[in-house]
């Protein structure tokens, strides 16, 4: 089948940029889109110098690349690319996709080398990349194929399992890292040969080449951003051209239907998302990519169709994506229970990810409150304290503590009741590695107007307004208070605008410099000086949530959340003897104590018959009130194995107590 590419473009009539190029050009970002209506603001441009998130990338540069990267050692997945140099590949290590959490590292280690907070930890990184660049590279075909599981002696035939064999995923990942690279640092042998990988890409399947595409999206966003760091024009049409592909049943069907490979409707026609879950979603984010870039509303307008009812209908308290173990994949409208969650790590990453380019393509800062809601309630939850744990499946209910994780062993299965140091099917660390490390990348942009901060933290932003030079300070412990103080370090010449952005859980409460503000946005518009300060102060009060009526899994009972933060019960908590299945919640208001969130609640003898009665369940309370006292969900299981539970079920009003 013969597709039409979308024409180049018409300039999107949001563009209204004009430094946008120059801002751009001097910094590193992880998305660089070519049009939209906000220019991002890169790593290096933007530090973070204090708080919650310097002290995860801390943790990050020092322990997790180092973790990563002796598992890769260990499990012999480096040392693929080394017996595929020496052309002894019969012995390779890892599933198919083992390539690519190398290529995570290196990219993580890439932003590191620029935006590490401390300088002893970017020349660590520069080493680790030095050393993890040159095995990759020597592994290299001489027609610039790179892939350690096809293709050798001994191997299937290059592209003979598309639907699986993940090859085009893990060049995408390859390719992403070196654009980190020539971003952060420029040209060198690993990126030049990215560009090998990426040119032999587009000879096999590029316009005019083998209609086919990938079993796992990825390649897709690595091509367009290809495209964007070196004005190769190949690159963005194979991007689109592998778009345009999917959804016309070009893969075998999975066991699962063609919907777990986003194959069964095209991109531009699907109404939601479905399907494995990650895979969607980076499948959309390049749709962003190709649309963005070439002007292309109708496709951007489809992938916003399909966010907003996914957000609407398929996504967690915590912003987790995908509800299906069996298939890892989005389950339908509604379906979302809380101890059945799959909600993979990988997909909140690449949640953010979407978010961020619908961000930059629109204005829109509710995709900025998702990418906040993912960021601290599945990236931050799934990595441990230590950087060296994780969860890969990040569940909302556990019912029994579990205890079934050995650190010195890759765990066997995604689901784990306490975070794991590595996995057979390791994606998610790398995947954690790798944005906490491009996380500066993320915080701010600017446009023709002035500055925007769309993430808080303690923080430096230098960008470019209109050709003037504007420094800011931020400054701030978000999520632990609310207040975000912005200090101006640059004279104007002219007024400009800063942005700052109000979340929608803070919406009737934020004020600014005093004054009640409403969302989304807080500006202010001035000619500023130097030593300016813009306050802006958010209500981080502990307040219930209520589930929809639809999600039948959770219906009468209410969760807790201060700020952005998910809070959960763990047993640990509970009064001694008190079992988390028996506790119910009064319907009071939370309150903060000594800095945790605390309801209040008794325990219900359960039934010793058959759990289903002729009248509602009002059972006698079987306990006095006690202090049921939460802890962000970040934090669970960092003191042990515990039985733990977000949504809470509710007491049943007693119809004689209110008569
Ligand atoms: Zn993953």
């Amino acid at each position: 089948m013969s597709l039409e590419y979308p024409k180049q473009a018409k300039a999107l009539s949001r563009v209204s940029e004009r430094s946008m190029a120059m801002v751009r050009a001097r910094e590193a970002v992880p998305v660089a889109p070519v049009g939209g209506r906000l220019a991002p603001i890169g790593v290096g441009a933007v530090e973070i110098t204090g708080g919650f998130w310097a002290e995860r990338r801390a943790v990050n540069s020092a322990s997790t690349l180092e973790h990563c990267t002796s598992w890769l050692e260990e499990l012999g997945w480096l040392a693929n690319f080394d017996r595929a140099a020496a052309g002894q590949r019969s012995e390779r290590s890892g599933r198919e996709f083992a390539d690519s959490e190398t290529y995570k590292v290196i990219e993580a280690c890439a932003w590191d080398v620029a935006g590490a907070a401390d300088p002893q930890a970017r020349e660590t990184a520069e080493r680790l990349y030095q050393s993890l660049a040159a095995r990759v590279v020597a592994a290299q075909q001489p027609d610039g194929y790179l892939n350690t599981r096809f293709g050798g002696a001994g191997q299937p035939e290059r592209y003979s399992d598309l639907a699986w064999g993940h090859e085009l995923y893990c060049a995408g990942h390859l390719i992403q890292a070196a654009v980190a690279r020539l971003r952060t640092a420029g040209e060198d042998a690993f990126v030049r040969a990215a560009y090998r990988v990426a040119d032999h890409v587009c000879s096999v399947f590029g316009p005019g080449g083998a209609e086919q595409v990938c079993g796992h999206p990825e390649i897709e966003t690595a091509l367009a951003e290809l495209a964007r760091a070196t004005g190769v024009d190949r690159y963005r049409q194979t991007a689109a051209a592998f778009v345009e592909r999917r959804g016309r049943g070009l893969l075998p069907p999975s066991l699962f239907g063609s919907a777990y490979f986003q194959d069964d409707v095209p991109v531009r026609e699907a109404t939601v998302l479905r399907g494995h879950a990650v895979r969607a979603l980076y499948l959309s984010a390049a749709a962003v990519d190709v649309a963005v870039d070439t002007g292309d509303d109708d496709l951007l307008a489809a992938v916003v169709r399909q966010w907003d009812a996914t957000l609407a209908r398929r996504t967690y308290l915590t912003g987790g994506m995908g509800s299906r173990l069996m298939d890892e994949s989005f389950g339908d409208d509604y379906e979302l229970p809380s101890d059945g969650a799959y909600a993979e790590t990988c997909a909140g990453i690449a949640s953010i990810m979407l978010a961020w380019r619908l961000l930059l393509a629109t204005g829109e800062e509710r995709f900025a409150d998702a990418m906040e809601r993912a960021m601290y309630n599945i990236v931050a939850a799934s990595v441990g304290r230590d950087g060296r744990s994780f969860f890969y499946a990040n569940t909302l209910h556990r019912r029994v503590a579990v205890d079934d994780v050995d650190p010195s062993t890759p765990h066997p299965r995604s689901v784990s009741g306490l975070r794991a140091p590595w996995f057979d099917v390791s994606c998610c660390p790398t995947n954690s590695a790798r944005f906490l490390a491009s996380l500066p990348g993320y915080v701010a942009t600017a446009d023709g107007d002035g500055v925007q901060i769309h993430q808080y933290a303690t923080s430096r932003v230098r960008t470019v307004v209109r050709g003037m030079n504007v420094d800011l300070d931020v400054e701030t412990d978000y999520p632990v208070s609310g207040r975000v103080a912005v200090t101006i370090r640059t004279d104007a010449a002219e007024p400009w605008s800063l942005s700052l952005r109000v979340p929608e859980w803070a919406d009737g409460g934020a004020r600014l410099d005093g004054v009640p503000v409403v969302g989304p946005v807080a500006r202010v518009t001035r000619a500023f000086s130097s030593g300016d300060t813009v306050v802006l102060d958010l209500p981080v009060v502990p307040r219930l949530v209520h589930p929809d009526h639809r999600i039948d899994a959770v219906r009468g009972t209410v969760a807790a959340m201060r700020g952005p933060l998910v809070e959960c019960l763990e047993s640990i908590d509970l009064p001694p003897g008190a079992r988390l299945e028996d506790v119910v919640v009064l319907p009071e208001p939370p309150r903060l104590e000594a800095g945790r969130v605390v309801l209040r609640g008794v325990t219900v003898e359960a039934s010793q018959q058959l759990p289903y009665r002729r009248e509602p369940d009002r059972s006698s309370r079987s306990s006095e009130p006690f202090d049921v006292v939460l802890v962000p969900y970040l934090e669970h299981a960092e003191r042990g194995p515990s039985a733990m539970r977000v949504w809470l079920p509710l007491a049943t009003p007693d119809p004689e107590a209110t008569a």
